[in-house]
């Protein structure tokens, strides 16, 4: 008999026939003899509309703090509630719990905890009872406010893979709307194909660069307690995709060399131009960025001109923090010593990524030549040791991923199946 922890995105519980279905999953699993703990997300657009409201009531309020935590964990309330009616209905036993009930604890970052500990005591007594127990995703409590907090949007998947840590499961299984992790996101590429197993490694940097099957951080937090995650569609019962290290594994397979493409349109660019080319410069602009909390990715310094002793400075980050990292260094252009800013949203990042780089020449050549055959310019580029990330102008970008997906032979025979949703 095994524990598995079953994750339900918000697409797969979108309604009440959706929800019925669900449960007929979990009932299946549990009369096979295996212990079930459910993980739901909210409803199908939940979360966005009660954001809606919430500014629809009060415009320009900020976009966390308590009373919206305690709003938007309705979301999650309402389906766990549901999912255990619908168990209950169909004959086998089920009890919902809170994200509190069930023992996650996390900091008091309204919107953006950070989970502290976990202590299922609640959750692990049901299954010795026998019952079916479902957790509501993407909510924490925190101790010392004694306050409802939320994980961060998408984070249910983190809940789910915490969980599963806690309570050891054998494995954690993230149901959404696709048949598992493919090698370019299907909606965008429709010869791409699914991976069948791919390393926490690998996906840790396709979830960085825009793949959105899994949210990141719960890939970060299964690779770090060695939780095996199993992603799988709620709307057939295929294989799926495991996300496995093989370090834990033992495994001696030999890995493909690329795994997939994965893209992005949600960065922006910023561009300083004309840096004083002396020690200190970068560390200086990189403070006044950090310090307005914003998530920078590429960042590309060209060769200062020997006439002027000067340089420019690129750097992408998501197109929602470029409007205060702009003003942050406009404030401070005159102690920087730089010459101007430029702001560009019109770029798209591609990724490259797969294991055996490391160990094969030629990535970059190939890629390259596919993209310049194609006449798309490359902007910026950067690398990881299992990455190449390139910037091109946003509406050249699907153009560019389904050329790299077939230069480096990823096209599949058939056409991906997306069952529902936007990915999530
Ligand atoms: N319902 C939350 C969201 O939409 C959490 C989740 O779905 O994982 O962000
Ligand atoms: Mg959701």
């Amino acid at each position: 008999m095994s524990l598995i922890v079953q994750k339900f995105g918000g697409s797969s519980v979108a309604d009440a026939d959706s929800i019925k279905r669900v449960a007929k999953r979990i009932v299946e699993t549990r009369k096979r003899g295996d212990d079930v703990v459910a993980v739901v997300s909210a409803m199908g657009d939940t979360t966005d509309e009660l954001l809606d409201l919430a500014h629809a009531v009060v415009p320009g309020l900020p976009a966390v703090g308590r009373e919206l935590d305690m709003l938007l964990t309705a979301g999650e309330r309402i389906s766990m509630a549901l999912l255990a009616m619908a168990i209950k209905s169909q004959g086998a036993d089920a009890v919902s719990f809170t994200g509190s009930q069930a023992g996650m604890l996390t900091d008091d970052r309204h919107g953006a905890a950070r989970i502290v500990s976990v202590t299922p005591d609640r959750v692990r007594h049901a299954l010795d009872k026998g019952q079916i127990a479902i957790v509501q995703g993407f909510a924490g409590f925190n101790k010392v406010t004694g306050d409802i907090t939320t994980l961060g949007r998408g984070g249910s998947d983190t809940s789910a893979v915490a969980l599963a840590a806690a309570l050891d499961a054998d494995v954690c299984e993230i149901y959404t709307d696709v048949d598992g992790v493919f090698t370019a996101d299907p909606r965008v590429v429709p010869r791409a194909r699914r991976i069948a197993r791919v390393t926490s490694e690998e996906m840790l940097e396709l979830a960085a660069a825009g793949a959105k099957v899994l949210h990141i951080r719960s890939v970060e937090y299964a690779r770090r307690h060695g939780v095996t995650l199993h992603v799988r569609s709620s709307f057939t019962n295929d294989e799926g995709t495991i996300v496995y290290d093989p370090e834990r594994a033992g495994s001696t397979m030999e890995e493909p060399m690329i795994v997939g493409v994965a893209h992005d349109l949600s960065e922006a660019k910023v561009t300083v131009v004309g840096v004083p080319d002396v020690p200190g410069t970068a560390a200086r602009i990189f403070t006044i960025v950090a310090e307005t909390g914003a998530n920078v990715d590429m960042i590309v310094q060209n060769v200062s001109e020997a006439a002027t002793g000067r340089t420019d400075i690129s750097f992408t980050l998501p197109k929602e923090e470029a409007g205060g990292v702009l003003q942050a260094l406009e404030s401070h252009r005159s102690d920087v010593g730089f010459a101007s800013l430029q702001h560009d949203d019109q770029i798209g990042k591609l990724a490259l990524v797969g294991a055996g780089m490391r160990t094969n020449a030629g990535v970059s050549a190939r890629l390259f030549k596919a993209l310049s055959d194609a006449g798309i310019n490359i902007e910026m580029i950067s690398t990881s040791e299992i990455r190449i990330s390139v910037v091109t102008r946003a509406d050249q970008l699907v153009d560019a991923v389904r050329v790299v997906h077939t230069a480096f032979e990823l096209d599949g025979d058939d056409e991906a199946v997306v069952h529902a949703g936007t990915g999530r």
